[in-house]
């Protein structure tokens, strides 16, 4: 059994806590076609594909930060489904060696509605190293997934076929597009747990569409809905976790020999503006600190979540959507200032990691493998709905 069943240990915990060094995740946008129209998805299906002097680049630029001491901790091959993808295999040859390297966790995206596993089961096994983790992203429908029993089944059944058949270590969680959808989402979220033990990412696809006026009124709305929960409420854990995607942690995101920094909220954004462009990895602090001056004068200046915000390049962000005022779930940041990382604590200890350790399958001491150990899945679900 491949399938990681305890990924709740990986989604409910942040990288601050998992990841005692620094850390880079990068989002390569390298795959071109997608036939599914997931709600609220803003990802541009084509043009997206980089050349072989594109991927060189890229690759120098990775090992450069590399050279820094610095993990490549998460490999994310986007933005479009690789299942239903028309460049994937013909991609994959550039960044192999690279993945090779670092064994990263490499992360891909799909409904996994179509029928094209096989093969890509069989490229994993003869291209990827066992170190490196496998995560599965599922785009999901909200309303299918609550409401049509065959549309659960067959990502189960998916998942199952992996389970049986990829060697890696692999782990599943839901994505579900940041939109009006006019749900509980608390309820949604409650509903992955119970029947995958796994979460459900918020994914500001948003941020794709360049049009801040509508990223801005779409984050709003969704604020609107996390300001009013109670503290402490479980679909909490990501946004109101102010170590998440916190200051070790820097998020990248490239196109076609471009490099952005990622601004996180909710999850991490794509926003190819200038005001997150980077050159090299020098600029990423230059432009990290020009966040205080940009807070002088406005509500953040005297926040009691800056740093947090600061890390998360959200000040970046506000700017970048044109206004000087919170544009956080802050209510619920502050309500949760205290709560945030109980679960994590319950559930890891980190003692003898090391960035060669992770290299060389550290993470496995925390995976879950086997259906039958129930007790553990259970326990595991326990501290989830008791924090
Ligand atoms: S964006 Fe909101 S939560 Fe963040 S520092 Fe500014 S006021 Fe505070």
């Amino acid at each position: 059994m491949s399938i990681i069943k305890n990924n709740l240990y990986h989604a409910l915990t942040t990288e601050t806590k998992t990841k005692p060094v620094s850390a880079v995740k990068l989002q390569l946008d390298v795959l071109d076609g997608c036939k599914h129209k997931c709600p609220g998805c803003f990802v541009h299906r084509r043009g997206n594909a980089s050349d072989e002097h594109q991927f060189k680049d890229a690759i120098k630029f990775v090992d450069d930060i590399s050279s820094r001491g610095i993990l490549i901790d998460e490999i994310i091959i986007g933005p479009t489904d690789f299942l239903s993808s028309e460049n994937f295999y013909d991609v994959m040859p550039h960044l192999v060696d690279m993945i090779n390297e670092h064994s990263p966790i490499l992360a891909f995206i799909t409904t996994l509605i179509d029928d094209k596993l096989e093969p890509w089961v069989k490229w994993l096994g003869k291209n990827i190293n066992l170190n490196t983790e496998i995560e599965i992203g599922i785009a999901i429908d909200p309303f299918k997934f609550q409401n049509q029993i065959n549309y659960a089944e067959n990502i189960k059944r998916k998942l199952k076929y992996i389970s049986d058949n990829v060697e890696h270590d692999v782990v599943y969680t839901f994505l579900l597009n940041i939109k009006d959808y006019g749900l509980d989402y608390k309820n949604l979220h409650d509903q992955a747990v119970k029947e995958f033990t796994t979460t459900i990412d918020f994914i500001p696809s948003v941020s794709r569409s360049a049009k801040p006026h509508v990223t801005l009124a779409t984050i709003d709305k969704f604020n609107e809905y996390f300001d009013i929960l109670a503290a402490g409420t479980r679909i909490n854990n990501i946004m109101v976790d102010h170590s998440h995607a916190g200051m070790n942690y820097t998020v990248l995101n490239y196109k076609k020999g471009n490099w952005w920094l990622s601004p996180f909220l909710y999850e991490n954004m794509v926003v190819e503006d200038d005001i997150f462009k980077i050159e090299s990895f020098d600029d990423v602090e230059p432009i990290m600190s020009s966040q205080f001056n940009r807070a002088k004068g406005t509500e953040c200046e005297t926040c009691p979540m800056l740093f947090s915000c600061y890390n998360r390049k959200i000040i970046l962000l506000r700017d970048y959507l044109g206004v000087d005022r919170c544009i956080a779930p802050k209510e619920n940041m502050i309500n949760n200032l205290f709560n945030y990382d109980s679960a994590a604590k319950e559930m890891y200890n980190w003692s003898e990691y090391t960035p060669e350790a992770d290299k060389n399958g550290y993470r496995k001491k925390f995976t879950l493998a086997d259906d039958t150990d129930q007790e553990e899945l259970d326990r595991i679900k326990d501290i989830f709905f008791t924090n």
